[in-house]
């Protein structure tokens, strides 16, 4: 977004809508010192808006065609997207972006184009909470069809997780736990793009996967498949008309991708982007290790053992060696991420010729998974050992399976007896520390957890005694509550709208804490003008986003007399 933003400090920006999008689009512009020149809206009853201590016109939209086109940027800032982005290609004034406040999900936001086998998918199957039946959507007859189909209906998938019409597509989407407001500002092109090709082609045969057991992936049917080459007229279509942002992501997973039927046209079309290839490394392919060169992309292979004896047990191929040297023929081109599977009695005994790799590859993270299909009993005394071990030698590591901590907290409350921790020597503390705070199911999880551990970290940083409350939250922000619970700090007037929570809290409280961006300047001007300081007001909303470490103090200079 940032780089929108700075690309617009040269141009003449126009705000088309002036409802109340519009003035929250304005507030975020300003504050990033950019000044629109006025609006333009279809409504002639709205003549002026003011915003940033200075009133701006709003005109009607033929006022747009007296522009020099060069030099001109439209932001649309109403909720009738689609009809204004008509107009304004109509009206010949080129391409403009949006600013929205939305209901979606990450998948629908960074607009994936998942191809998977004969579909395309919205979302990542991973991260729908085992949600298999999300939305989908055939390939059609040509390239161009599919994609416009795609395009199309993901703007009817929008407007009906927004209400604007009937459930139908958003079927799948209306439980999903991804499901939350977004605060919009872009372009409408394809940011990333998945390729999983079935089926699949692959020369391993670990134990823990199905892929090779399903007679559909014989490498008869697999060797023949057409998809790598629709997907590349796909990517094709989409490159010809502008539809491919320029820093989208490409994520190869399976399919094996450096065997797989057409490689050679795939790569080519995707050799202008950052890419995530996933293959099991046993052949080294010149065309990926240029784009771990050229574009910063990266590689993950999941080694699964750090001997060439469970390599064998685990892959079903002798070819450890030649493996481990193909990685370090890609880790000279760039970056190269290993994962590690942890089978309990098959590969856990591996952890120092795992360790011995990842220092000849100079690496010093990992990710780790175990087979969830395992019971988690069995494999918990392995995880703890194996991390304890990569934790003693300086090694980090993200661990993703498929369990809530919630339900981790349920199986260690039900299986850790007494006889098992004498068993392991393990106590239920230690068990907690490491499954709690270090285990992570799934990629919100993870982004609950980074946002956890940084309003942690923020809360500690002020004086010991500070009174928060919070202002107009909305049920995500449990999340906040939890924290201060878990630090054992008192937490005012929780999930009343911010006018309530200010004047509640307004003679208890030194420190109010909002977690919603598009209201912040609301909020602010309603404190203010009720005799508050703005100062004291923590905007914590960008940390849930960002994953950055806590930056707010420097930016905002808040309330410098309650920090330690
Ligand atoms: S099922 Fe969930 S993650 Fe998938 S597209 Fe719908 S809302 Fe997004
Ligand atoms: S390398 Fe991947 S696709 Fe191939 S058998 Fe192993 S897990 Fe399955």
């Amino acid at each position: 977004m940032k780089k929108i933003l700075d690309s617009l400090k040269n141009l003449k920006v126009v705000l088309f809508g002036a409802g109340g999008n519009g003035r929250i689009t304005l507030e975020k512009l300003i504050d990033n010192g950019i000044t629109p020149s006025y609006f333009v809206d279809n409504n002639r009853d709205i003549t002026n808006i003011f915003g940033g201590r200075r009133i701006f016109s709003v005109n009607p939209p033929e006022v747009l065609l007296n522009e020099d086109k060069s030099n001109l940027k439209i932001i649309i800032s109403s909720d009738w997207y689609e009809e204004i982005e008509a107009q304004i290609k109509e009206m010949g004034l080129g391409e403009c972006l949006f600013s929205r406040n939305i209901k979606c999900c990450d998948w629908i936001i960074h607009i994936l184009l998942g191809f998977q086998d004969d579909k395309i998918v919205f979302c990542c199957e991973s991260s729908s909470d085992f949600n298999w039946d999300r939305p989908k959507f055939p390939y059609l007859d040509t390239a161009e069809e599919t994609i416009l189909n795609f395009l199309q209906k993901r703007e009817t998938l929008i407007e009906e997780l927004n209400n604007k019409s009937d459930i139908d597509i958003a079927k799948p989407c209306i439980n999903c736990t991804r499901l939350r407001e977004y605060d919009l500002f872009g372009d409408n092109k394809i940011k990333t793009i998945s390729v999983s090709c079935y089926p699949s082609i692959c020369q391993a045969k670990c134990i823990y996967c199905g892929v090779y057991t399903n007679p559909q992936n014989n490498f008869e049917n697999a060797k023949h498949s057409h998809y790598p080459k629709m997907i590349t007229e796909m990517i094709l279509y989409l490159q010809k008309n502008n539809l491919i942002a320029d820093n989208c992501l490409i994520i190869f997973t399976p399919a094996e991708i450096t065997i797989m039927p057409h490689k050679d046209l795939l790569l080519d079309a995707t050799a202008g982007y950052r890419a995530q290839f996933t293959t099991n490394g046993f052949v080294f392919e010149p065309k990926i290790a240029d784009s771990l060169k050229k574009n910063g992309s990266d590689i993950l292979v999941s080694l699964d053992s750090g001997t060439r004896t469970t390599f064998k047990l685990v892959k079903g191929l002798d070819l450890f060696e030649k493996t481990v040297d193909n990685l370090k023929r890609y880790r000279h081109y760039g970056k190269v991420k290993i994962k590690y599977n942890i089978l309990s009695g098959v590969n856990d005994s591996d952890i120092d010729g795992i360790i011995d790799i990842l220092k000849a590859l100079n690496i010093s993270y990992m990710n780790l998974s175990f087979e969830y299909h395992m019971p988690l009993r069995t494999a918990f005394y392995p995880i703890v050992k194996f991390v304890n071990r990569l934790k003693e030698n300086g090694l980090s590591f993200a661990f993703y399976a498929y369990y809530s901590v919630h339900q981790i907290d349920n199986f260690i409350e039900r299986y850790f007896t007494a006889e098992y921790q004498n068993e392991y020597e393990q106590k239920n503390d230690h068990l907690r520390e490491v499954f709690r705070n270090e285990f992570i199911n799934d990629y919100e999880t993870y982004k609950q957890y980074v946002y956890h551990i940084e309003i942690r970290d923020l809360i500690k940083r002020f004086k010991k005694g500070t009174r928060f409350a919070l202002l107009g939250l909305a049920s995500l922000d449990n999340n906040i509550i939890s924290t201060f619970q878990k630090l054992g700090v008192p937490l005012l007037t929780p999930n009343l709208p911010y006018n309530e929570s200010y004047n509640a809290a307004k003679e208890n409280a030194d420190i109010f804490i909002i977690r919603n961006k598009a209201k912040f300047h609301d909020v602010k001007a309603y404190v203010e003008s009720n005799g508050g300081d703005g100062k004291r007001l923590l905007d914590v909303e960008k940390y849930y986003y960002s994953f950055e470490p806590a930056k707010l103090f420097s930016e905002r200079n808040i309330a410098e007399e309650y920090l330690k």
